[in-house]
């Protein structure tokens, strides 16, 4: 730590508001010290100028002209004090599950040396009411940042690290929650193509018999469907090759219009034709 606050001391300590100006390796650290509202132009003039002989430009308004409302939680800001706020790295806080950030205003009292401090500056009644989180505390008990020459008041930069670590976790979860979500929706979509799938089979299964139903008939040639010929039929219809002996002419004969199948006698077609009878046997 620099001894800033010291010097911040000696300055009170003087009387006078004197702005302050440090020079380090990582640039110029100027402090200056707002009595009362600037012109726009003024400011952005003063700031200018302080860009260029700083790296780290800080304003310290005069605790006269802190507006707190009643609950202190609010605080009212002029347009000088709304051009001059800042965001620095104790403006983060956790809310919900969510980072919010705002802005840094600070506020000196001269006569007991009390720094003022609003942090998470965020607009709540445009254009000039502003929640906060109000912190103050002597100004020798300020930590200064050896780098940018940021105020740090006892505690903040504990809970800045808290915040941190707290951001993490939350952000891992979210990740992790993500990373869950990602993962029912593949297994959601990958059920979904299966199914989809699924349906698609049982639609070209049922195509198919359906195909099979209506085209196969057509698919056939016409010629294996012709009519059999009457000699088919007819061939299909003899009565039987059963061979018999005819009780007429004594003939052994397929060629029979009778037969017994219990003793293997037929009447032959011949004794038919020629009218011969059993009684010509006989004769
Ligand atoms: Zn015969």
């Amino acid at each position: 730590m620099l001894d800033l606050s010291e010097s911040f001391l000696i300055a009170y300590a003087l009387q006078s508001i004197l702005d302050c100006f440090v020079d380090t390796p990582s640039g110029g650290i100027a402090y200056w010290v707002i009595e009362r509202g600037i012109k726009r132009e003024d400011r952005l003039a003063l700031e200018e100028s302080l860009k260029e002989i700083s790296a780290h430009a800080h304003w310290i308004f005069v605790a006269t002209m802190r507006k707190p409302q009643d609950d202190l939680k609010e605080i009212s800001l002029t347009t000088t004090e709304r051009g001059l706020m800042s965001q620095t790295v104790f403006d983060s806080e956790i809310e919900g599950t969510e980072l919010v950030r705002g802005k840094s205003l600070h506020y000196i009292d001269p006569g007991t040396a009390i720094l003022h401090t609003h942090r998470l500056l965020i607009s709540v009644h445009e254009p000039q009411i502003f929640s906060s989180k109000p912190i103050s505390s002597s100004l020798s008990d300020v930590l200064i940042a050896r780098k940018t020459g940021e105020f740090a008041h006892p505690g903040e930069r504990e809970h800045l690290l808290k915040v941190k670590a707290g951001w993490e976790q939350l952000k891992a979860k979210k990740r992790m929650a993500a990373e869950k979500e990602a993962e029912r929706q593949k297994i959601a979509q990958q059920a979904e193509a299966e199914r989809l799938a699924r349906l698609a089979d049982q639609r070209a299964e049922l195509q198919a018999n359906l195909d099979a139903m209506v085209v196969m008939p057509r698919s056939v040639s016409k010629s294996s469907f012709r009519q059999p010929r009457s000699s088919q039929i007819l061939a299909a219809y003899q009565p039987s090759e059963k061979i018999g002996t005819c009780l007429i002419c004594g003939q052994v004969t397929s060629d029979w219009y009778m037969f017994d199948g219990s003793t293997g006698n037929c009447k032959c077609n011949d004794c038919l034709k020629s009218d011969r009878t059993a009684s010509d046997k006989a004769r």
